[in-house]
């Protein structure tokens, strides 16, 4: 981890424009989870499509995993903070994903897998966040890399602030992933108890924070445990100031906007209703995956 003494300015930070709760949902084999970024905020959070939330000691939550299920048309970046899952997919892609690290997934075209848990009992937490992609890449040949929790560059603050920096870049740390069309920064952060983080932000980009653990003042509002927060595009807002009172842990995940029509149906995200219908018949016909 870096040290850093200190953090780019921030001069007007964003505000919040609204607090998300999400929704209970099931998914997969019965799999528990919140859905904090739903089908309606897809338009909003460009080039963000969805953001699940899971966490749970309850085995019966988890066991079912994800069976064999098609994608195709965006990305999906899963960072699991605590146990451990499989992937396998149909381009030959295996790997475990456990504590601290992220499996960033490019459907392109498409895939089939599976993500299953490997344990019986413990913990299970982690996020999944879907990222779209533009239209001329959407059919490309699909992708993988696991980032263990160690690859993952990060620093801390001189206030004891602690940031991994998955995707994007941060106060000058570059992070483990980088996209050219979309941009995005996804950062974890670990607030001590009353302390003050800042990063610079595009204002053209739409950014949300979701807070884990503890509540976190952002832009004047306070936000609590297990809320999300939409940032406000003011035009002229240059970054995202985060205060803590108590210890607190949040992710930050910010992107350009595609503004591009979005449609999606299931597993499959594209632009047309021609396109889905395709995806449908490719998957029926067994070719969805096929090279
Ligand atoms: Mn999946």
């Amino acid at each position: 981890m870096n040290q850093l003494t200190k953090l780019e300015p921030v001069s007007y930070p964003r505000t919040i424009e609204r607090i998300v709760n999400g929704v209970q949902a099931s998914d997969g084999a019965g799999v528990k989870l919140t859905r904090i970024l739903t089908q309606d905020l897809q338009q909003r959070l460009d080039p963000f499509l969805l953001l699940d939330v899971f966490r749970t000691d309850d085995p019966d939550d988890y066991v079912a995993g994800f069976p064999e299920h098609p994608h195709r048309g965006f990305e999906t970046v899963t960072y699991m903070l605590a146990g451990r899952m499989r992937h396998r997919d149909s381009a030959g892609h295996e790997g475990l994903l456990q504590n601290g690290g992220v499996q960033w997934m490019t459907a392109g075209r498409g895939v089939l897998h599976s993500e299953m848990p490997e344990q019986e009992n413990g913990v299970m937490e982690g996020f999944q966040l879907w990222l779209n992609l533009p239209a001329r890449r959407k059919m490309i040949a699909p992708w993988y890399r696991d980032i263990p929790k160690d690859d993952i560059p990060g620093y801390v603050t001189s206030e004891g602030v602690t940031v991994r920096v998955i995707a994007g870049a941060s106060n000058g740390v570059a992070g483990a992933m980088q996209r050219e069309d979309t941009e995005p920064l996804y950062l974890d952060i670990d607030l001590p108890a009353d302390s003050l983080f800042s990063t610079a932000l595009p204002a053209a980009h739409n950014a949300f924070v979701y807070v884990y653990r503890g509540e976190i003042t952002v832009g004047g509002t306070l936000l609590g445990e297990g809320r999300m927060a939409i940032l406000a595009n003011t035009p002229q807002s240059d970054g995202v100031v985060l205060i803590s009172s108590g210890p607190a842990k949040a992710i930050l995940v910010s992107g350009k906007p595609l503004g591009e029509p979005i449609m999606q149906h299931g597993p499959f995200v594209m632009n047309t209703k021609e396109e889905i219908l395709q995806a449908i018949k490719d998957f029926r016909d067994g070719r969805l995956a096929a090279e």
